[in-house]
């Protein structure tokens, strides 16, 4: 058995994973792509991992929660603030089938993603650089918002370009931790849901931290 479907089949046993396209995309997208060399042989491990620049490729039961919380499903537009690795914009993209935009301030990070997505054949992903906070109003509006780093409260022009009934997940709390939001915009207004405690680095930007 390889070594990620045991590390699969442990979140399914802990209960992270649980919807069959989400499974098969963790199944399908080989993490160790999306590592740098020294850490390739650390891929099955389910911790963060360095990446370069003081940033880090999520523990993979985090890209689990986030993919099942996010309720992806095929053809939806997706926006991903935070593009790392590309690691969690390329299992999105597997389970959308459709286009994701994923935005990253960092260019040597955006230039590396952009490698690893290509090692990997994952088509699907636009790597965009920039200061996400602001979104990305070309292609907005987006039926999902993903961000990947923690903020210190909620943007408020990701909201604005979320479809009705579209929803926002992001950490939201203090520099060293936060709670995962799940925001969905309604006709009324915007509903709040806390799916729990994370840990994430700082979203840096106009409508985040100060880098
Ligand atoms: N999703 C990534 C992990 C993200 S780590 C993966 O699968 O590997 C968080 C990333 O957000 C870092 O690369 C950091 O540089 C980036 N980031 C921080 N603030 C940002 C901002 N305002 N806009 C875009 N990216 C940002």
């Amino acid at each position: 058995m390889e070594r990620r479907d045991v590390l699969v089949d442990r979140l399914i046993s802990l209960g992270y994973l649980k919807t069959p396209a989400v499974i098969s995309a963790m199944r399908s997208v080989k993490r160790e792509f999306f590592l740098p060399h020294d850490f390739e042989r650390y891929a099955y491990e389910d911790s963060p991992l360095p990446i370069g620049g003081e940033q880090t490729i999520s523990a993979p039961h985090m890209v689990a929660i986030m993919c099942e919380a996010a309720e992806l499903s095929r053809g939806q537009r997706v926006l991903e603030i935070g593009a790392g690795s590309g690691y969690h914009a390329c299992v999105t993209a597997h389970v959308t089938k459709s286009t994701v935009y994923s935005i990253e301030r960092l260019t040597e990070l955006a230039r590396s993603a952009r490698a690893n997505l290509n090692r990997a054949g994952c088509r699907d992903v636009r790597v965009i650089e920039g200061d996400g906070t602001e979104g990305y109003e070309k292609e907005a509006p987006y039926d999902r918002i993903i961000v990947t780093a923690a903020a210190p409260s909620v943007p408020p022009r990701l909201i604005d370009q979320l479809t009705l009934g579209g929803k926002l997940l992001i950490p939201v709390g203090s520099r060293y931790s936060q709670e995962l939001l799940r925001i969905t915009k309604e006709a009324e207004g915007v509903r709040r849901e806390s799916l729990g405690g994370c840990v994430f680095v700082p979203l840096i930007g106009k409508h985040g931290w100060k880098g």
